[in-house]
């Protein structure tokens, strides 16, 4: 597996493979690479022949108060995990190669609405930073598909429909959430809590999963679902900041029309901010 830090680089690579007749995944991270990223490149692998990681701490999706100075950076240990992993290529630009004249006065990338609810209230410009970065990455490495984690639903919908927008011609495929054995979604910020704290983190999962099960009885009060599981997580300790059932397709308003309902929340943990999602088909009972 070679490791590229240049646009030119990759692309060349890229462009051979795709000469050649191979089509080529991308999956791009933020590296610090747990097992649920490792289940991203085998998924990529089953799409195409040839799948590129990317590796890119983006500082416009960071807001000023986050955690861009501190988020672990593990190059080595990653370049090791994704060979052992079968990744054809990692993909790890530079902050000037990817924001030549600063990213202060770099284009910028909006999708409305959806950027704006949910962790986009609480991380105002986050997703405007994502998806600059997502329409950036598919025009530097110019996949066939992309690969991107459930676990981040709304990153998921934004860069969907961004790619839709621009008419970017790349395949998005959503992978569902590896978790831990007790429900807790594999996180690089899982690191940030305290052996305590990890005791009660799965707490986040299992309200998750209790509000899918009053949905299931036939429960349509989300206001009561959504206050009984921001109660309990303030209960134990969290610092809840959204608790929603939500229609899934778009993070609207449910409707009794809708047999699709996404529960979706995001909760800090002493120093982690942890977001996690379930979503429910109404009508056959069954997580999508
Ligand atoms: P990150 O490095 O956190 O930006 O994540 C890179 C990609 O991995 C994103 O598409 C995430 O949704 C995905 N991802 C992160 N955690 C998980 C997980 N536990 N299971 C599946 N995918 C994940």
């Amino acid at each position: 597996m070679q490791t590229f830090h240049s646009v030119a680089g990759i692309r060349t690579q890229v462009a051979r493979w795709r000469a050649a007749g191979e089509r080529v995944a991308l999956v791009p991270t933020m590296g610090n690479l747990h097992p649920g990223h490792i289940d991203l490149v085998d998924h990529a692998r089953e799409l195409a022949p040839r799948t590129v990681v990317s590796i890119f701490v983006n500082p416009t999706q960071f807001g000023p108060r986050e955690d861009f100075g501190a988020y672990p950076r593990t190059l080595e240990e990653d370049q090791a995990r994704l060979r052992a992993a079968g990744a054809d290529a990692l993909f790890a630009p530079t902050l000037e190669e990817v924001y030549p004249r600063g990213a202060e006065q770099a284009t910028r990338v909006e999708v409305p609405r959806i950027s704006d609810i949910l962790c986009g209230h609480f991380r105002p410009g986050h997703f405007q930073g994502v998806a600059q970065i997502v329409a950036k990455l598919f025009n530097m490495v110019q996949p066939d598909v992309a690969v991107f984690g459930e676990k981040d639903r709304q990153q998921l919908t934004v860069v969907r429909w961004m790619a839709e927008d621009l008419n970017i011609p790349v395949q998005i495929a959503g992978v569902p959430t590896i978790r831990d054995p007790d429900g807790l979604a594999m996180s690089s910020r899982n690191a940030y809590l305290t052996p305590a704290e990890r005791a009660v983190a799965a707490t986040l999962y299992r309200m998750l999963s209790a509000s899918v099960d009053r949905l299931r009885a036939g429960e349509r009060d989300y206001a009561a679902i959504e206050r009984a599981a921001t109660e309990a997580l303030a209960a134990a300790g969290f610092r809840p900041e959204y608790f929603r059932v939500l229609r899934a397709a778009d993070f609207g308003e449910p409707g009794p029309s809708d047999g699709k309902l996404v529960v979706v929340a995001a909760a800090w943990l002493g120093r982690a901010r942890l977001i996690d999602n379930l979503v429910v088909d109404l009508e056959t009972g069954r997580l999508l």
